[in-house]
């Protein structure tokens, strides 16, 4: 079992983490995850995971309150994951480390580019919490960005209840059909719900090919780590 990759950035959603709860966070799906990235890190890929938060808020989820106010409480949610994560990962002797975007000492690092790219290089997996920073941008937006920053070779984005980019949502339309690949102009030009025209923008300005796979099947981050053809792959071309 071969990796294709040496330096990977895994887009969590927060419903990744919540398991059959839907909300907050289920103890056994994160120890999934966690052995998972554990066995990567073990074939010596370097693991950079960005996670999500809607498993807590997501900024739109209020009409009432103001936007950016909400969008800063989606960022505080997903540094609960990424505490969660980081326990999961170091009882199982896997050495993280979380890299917060809003500063917040007593819990994690700040986000620092470098310092970042030297842990991955000394074998630690880094959780990069809190999105960008920034209101009205998603965590999607911060995988792209990240992977830009730190040179990662693809974006793994892990969904949770689909295994890929359908033409249509496939739990409403039986004969919804499944791409095996796909280039980014065609999520924006047909309006594919599975990433934000920001993140696709990113994505696709930058040439960071993407794989958009389920997480329900076990293994699965593994199994796209060591090139099988499950999900959809996204490329420029
Ligand atoms: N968020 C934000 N800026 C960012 C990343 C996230 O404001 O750079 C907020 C936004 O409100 C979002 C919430 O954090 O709804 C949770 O992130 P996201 O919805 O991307 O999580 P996921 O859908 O992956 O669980």
């Amino acid at each position: 079992m071969e990796p294709i990759y040496k330096r990977v950035v895994l887009k969590l959603s927060g419903e990744a983490m919540a398991g059959e709860k839907g909300t907050g966070i289920d103890q056994e799906t994160i120890s999934s995850i966690a052995d998972q990235v554990k066995k990567l890190q073990s074939m010596g890929v370097e693991i950079a995971i960005v996670v999500g938060g809607g498993n807590f808020w997501r900024g739109r989820s209020s009409k009432e309150m103001d936007r950016a106010t909400s969008d800063y409480m989606g960022m505080l949610g997903t540094m609960m994951n990424a505490l969660a994560l980081q326990d999961a990962l170091e009882h199982m002797g896997v050495v993280t480390r979380v890299q917060s975007a809003i500063e917040m000492r007593q819990v994690a690092e700040p986000y620092i580019r470098r310092r970042a790219i030297r842990h991955l290089e000394k074998g630690r997996v880094v959780i990069f919490g809190a999105g960008t920073g920034n209101p009205y941008f998603s965590t999607d937006t911060t995988a792209a960005l990240r992977a830009a920053e730190i040179e990662a070779e693809v974006i793994l984005l892990a969904k949770k209840g689909v295994d890929g980019v359908y033409d249509s949502d496939p739990k409403l339309n039986f004969e919804a059909k499944r791409f095996d690949t796909l280039r980014y102009i065609d999520i924006l030009k047909l309006g594919l719900g599975i990433m934000d025209s920001t993140a696709t923008s990113l994505c696709m300005d930058n040439r960071i090919p993407l794989i958009v796979f389920g997480i329900d099947q076990p293994d699965n981050i593994v199994k796209v780590v060591i090139g099988d053809n499950i999900g959809t792959h996204v490329k420029e071309e």
